[in-house]
């Protein structure tokens, strides 16, 4: 396979086996497979045809817009959108068959839109169990709930699910859980005693999906952990027995000789103590990798170098040592692949996050997808 000068690939089997694997311990939880934000870097419609493969019951994006892509691409999966404004697409969504998250002002909105269609619109009833986010709060949840199942009387909308999203479950000696889990069980009553009782209660993250079986509920709604990362501090993907689906690669752009005391990138930061080779890696913050990530890990030929200095906005340099045989044109691997190195791995040289590594992976960076199943 001949790449691009820089590639993620995209490794669409990954994608089905995290999925599967998940699937295996959550059942018979149902799994929603979160593709919002360009299906986390991956790419939005082959991260969603992945998850499918893999088993996943429903789709999840944050914007309407997202789930529409997901429609005018022909997947006619279960997808629920949860973050909206006043902006959103209501009318396309309720005729797209998309699910609607609700946490309040929502709603009117909603039911305006279905009005207007004559058709119901689905709905998910979101609570704020202690995230401080969306969801209404546990004041409003009475009168959200009211309002829902009048609405729902009255033929508008079909009310499919109630959830809420966790702070804390990435830690999980953490008590915050318990007592979040312990207001929605709450709210769940609430609504029981006002009339709606749906069929997919939902909590779970990936954290929460792999290391708290209480707050499986009917569906886990699953990110990073399909697309290979772990999301834990501690723990890493394979130990998960997830597979990285995104593998950052380039090649050395050049390697030249230098003298100690050379100075290294903008703000020379980073000055080398003895002669050593330099080697040009060209891929840089304009394609997503962090500009504070010094001393991060790159792959060449079976060895790992480290990432000296700044990285600019279209390369970095890794200090390849006095001997080398590190050539131009030697493959590069930031993270992914069989490189052992982790997005995490990047995260932690930036201060930042798997998370953010991977959906801050920029337009110039070709995907390139493989294993993808025929037809797919
Ligand atoms: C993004 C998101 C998820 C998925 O979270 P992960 O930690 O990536 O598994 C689940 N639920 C909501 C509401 C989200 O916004």
């Amino acid at each position: 396979m001949s790449l691009p000068e820089r590639a993620a690939i995209i490794d669409a089997a990954a994608i089905a086996h995290n999925v599967a694997t998940i699937g295996e311990f959550v059942r018979p939880a149902k799994v929603l497979a979160a593709v919002k934000a360009d299906g986390y870097g991956h790419g939005l419609i082959t991260a969603a045809r992945a998850a499918l493969a893999g088993g996943a019951d429903w789709l999840g994006t944050a914007h309407i817009e997202e789930a529409l892509q997901l429609r005018a691409a022909g997947i006619d999966a279960p997808i629920l959108a949860w973050l909206h404004t006043t902006g959103a697409s209501f009318r396309a969504a309720i005729e797209q068959h998309i699910d609607l998250g609700i946490s309040g002002w929502e709603l009117d909105r909603v039911v305006a839109a279905a009005q207007e269609l004559h058709e119901p619109a689905r709905v998910h009833l979101k609570i704020d169990t202690g995230l401080g986010r969306n969801g209404a709060t546990v004041a409003d949840w009475p009168a959200l709930v009211a309002r829902a199942a009048e609405h729902r009387n009255r033929g508008l909308i079909s009310v499919e699910g109630i959830f809420t999203h966790l702070a804390v479950a990435d830690e999980p000696d953490r008590r915050e859980t318990d007592q979040q889990l312990s207001v929605f069980r709450e709210a769940l009553v609430t609504a029981e005693a006002g009339g709606l009782v749906p069929d997919l209660r939902h909590a779970a993250n990936t954290p929460a999906a792999l290391s708290r079986p209480d707050a499986h509920f009917d569906m886990v709604r699953v990110g990073v952990g399909i697309y290979g990362q772990s999301p834990f501090a501690d723990r890493t993907a394979a130990s998960l027995g997830l597979s990285p689906a995104m593998e950052l690669r380039t090649t050395v752009a050049n390697v030249k000789r230098v003298p100690a005391g050379q100075g290294i990138s903008y703000g020379l930061t980073h000055r080398v103590e003895a002669p050593t080779h330099l080697g040009l890696i060209p891929i840089g913050y304009a394609d997503g990798v962090p500009r504070i990530a010094a001393g991060a890990p790159v792959l060449i030929r079976d060895r790992r170098y480290h990432s000296a200095g700044r990285v600019a906005m279209d390369q970095f340099v890794v200090d390849l040592g006095e001997q080398t045989d590190v050539q131009v044109g030697d493959e590069v691997t930031l993270f992914g692949g069989k490189s052992g190195i982790e997005a995490a791995d990047w995260g932690a040289a930036a201060q930042t996050i798997n998370y953010e590594i991977i959906t801050r992976i920029g337009a110039r960076v070709p995907r390139v997808v493989i294993n993808q199943e025929p037809g797919a």
